[in-house]
């Protein structure tokens, strides 16, 4: 990272944290604290209900909770205001807990520090979340929440930065790629503000309440302390941000400058996705995205009778592993991992190298690497992707989106009214907003590869070289309608249609 910020910086939006009250109350030093311990009261009601509380996974907090309504509101708020989930996540309290506490370890392994271990850790989710039917599970989700808080805890007390949000954790990562396309980003007010500052504190930290005279006038090197503020986790430098990758929304940044410099500012969703200079060209960036976007159609395959009947079929026909001390649960697990393993990475994989190829057929010499085709490309994975996974935990959580109110009812000893569901799971407006929004992620994805090809290639190469890229949307299209036009488990809200 360079400390110099680029000079010059293009007109910004509104700034959000300028509108009062809303804005006061997320720059305060304990703004975000109040947040997070809403949330840690929250989780801890759905860890108790997960282990203590009925097992019937439709009317226990734990899944409903989980698998339902999260899924369901981190896609719309990523879609209408930003990383809303990251700001508030109380799984990053141990950090503070931990500069409380002065512990401070080194960084992150230097082999570590990219988002092949975030691939792992989300393919690793998906793969527990089928194998284990975490979402009829009130017990396992409890114990995926405890073992969620436990490695956070250990990895944020660890490390100097916070390597569980930017390297490992699942649900980050998928807020990460796909806040790319939201309405806001943290940015400056003024460049040269940030050319002068001495301290950079929006990284560095600040190690007091007024570190303007503390540090920008004595020139001393910061500290941090427990009376301090925390700088930038994911070790984003402020006026350098092109990108909603890696940001967390945690706001310490805001708190931590003495300038009151940065911002939260309005933006046009595909701005990032455009230009080509805001994403690092990295074999693990791109293929994050790529691989995040095909992992939404397998995630939905897991739950069409055609495809776990041809999984069962699998297993039946693997059924003489059991001579030689393999375990049912283990032939399952070995099905499904080859049916994840090929549809989430092989494939993908595969058709990225396959299509790269053609577009460097495709172009005049000198040919740009592979690496550089696939990161010029990689961005517009972004809407077909977010389009597949909002399609999906849209549907479910329109279905039972009241159902949260008879499950809270039950938990705090009131009598539910377990009547309150959703949208009808027949009604034509469910059938609509997935074929909306898939219909508009292809075309946002082909409009965002043709822009970028223009950039890249220049406008008479650009046609040729993003066809290939707008195939394999188009395949991934019509896969995705096929999927949604099936019956599909009606997972943590099946008592509605009992
Ligand atoms: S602390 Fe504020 S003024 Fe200094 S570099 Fe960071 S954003 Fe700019
Ligand atoms: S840039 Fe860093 S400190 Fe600022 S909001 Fe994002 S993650 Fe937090």
């Amino acid at each position: 990272m360079s400390s110099t910020p680029s000079p010059v910086l293009k007109r910004r939006g509104y700034d959000l944290l300028r509108l009062p009250l809303l804005g006061a109350l997320l720059k305060h030093r304990y703004g975000r604290l109040v947040l997070q311990l809403l949330l840690v009261g929250f989780s801890l009601l759905l860890v108790v209900d997960g282990f203590w509380g009925t097992q019937r996974a439709p009317q226990n907090l734990a899944t409903v909770a989980s698998w339902v309504h999260y899924r369901g509101l981190v896609v719309l708020a990523l879609l209408l205001v930003g990383n809303l989930f990251c700001m508030a996540c109380p799984f990053t309290l141990p950090r503070t807990l931990a500069k409380r506490l002065s512990l401070r370890g080194g960084r992150f392994p230097k082999q570590l520090r990219n988002k092949w271990l975030s691939i792992i850790g989300l393919f690793t989710l998906f793969f527990a979340y089928e194998w284990l039917d975490l979402w009829s599970s009130p017990w396992l989700t409890a114990w995926v929440v405890v073992a969620y808080m436990v490695a956070s805890f250990v990895l944020e007390a660890w490390f100097k930065e916070s390597a569980f949000c930017k390297y490992v954790c699942p649900l980050g990562t998928f807020n990460f790629v796909y806040s790319t396309l939201s309405p806001t980003q943290i940015g400056v007010h003024r460049a040269d503000v940030c050319g002068s500052c001495v301290g950079k504190e929006c990284i560095n930290g600040s190690y007091s309440p007024q570190p303007l005279i503390l540090i920008d006038q004595i020139g001393q090197s910061v500290q941090h302390a427990p009376s301090g503020v925390l700088g930038c986790g994911t070790e984003l430098f402020a006026p350098q941000i092109k990108t909603n990758l890696d940001c967390t929304l945690c706001l310490d940044c805001v708190r931590a400058c003495p300038h009151d410099n940065i911002g939260l500012f309005t933006r046009s969703p595909l701005a990032e996705l455009k230009d080509v200079t805001a994403w690092r060209k990295r074999w693990d960036v791109a293929f994050l995205v790529i691989i995040l976007a095909f992992m939404g159609l397998t995630n939905a395959f897991g739950m069409v009778p055609p495809v776990y009947r041809m999984m069962q079929a699998m297993v039946d026909q693997l059924l003489w592993m059991r001579g030689l001390g393999i375990s049912d649960r283990l032939i399952e697990a070995l099905v499904l991992l080859s049916w994840l393993g090929l549809g989430s990475v092989a494939l993908p994989v595969a058709l990225t190298f396959g299509a790269a190829l053609l577009t460097r057929q495709s172009l005049r010499k000198p040919k740009p690497s592979l690496r550089e085709v696939v990161a010029t490309f990689a961005p517009a994975f972004v809407p077909i992707g977010f389009a597949i996974w909002f399609a999906h935990y849209m549907f479910h959580f329109l279905i039972g989106m009241w159902t949260i109110i008879p499950v809270l009812q039950q938990v705090l000893g009131l009598q539910p009214n377990w009547q309150l569901g959703g949208i009808p799971f027949d009604s034509p407006v469910l059938g609509l907003m997935e074929l909306g929004s898939l219909g508009l992620g292809f075309v946002v994805s082909w409009w965002v590869a043709q822009q970028r090809a223009i950039a890249v290639y220049g406008k008479r190469q650009s046609f040729n070289a993003m066809l290939p890229w707008l195939m394999l949307f188009l395949g991934m299209l019509l896969v995705a309608i096929w999927l949604m036009g099936l019956p599909m488990e009606m997972r943590g809200t099946d008592f509605l249609f009992e």
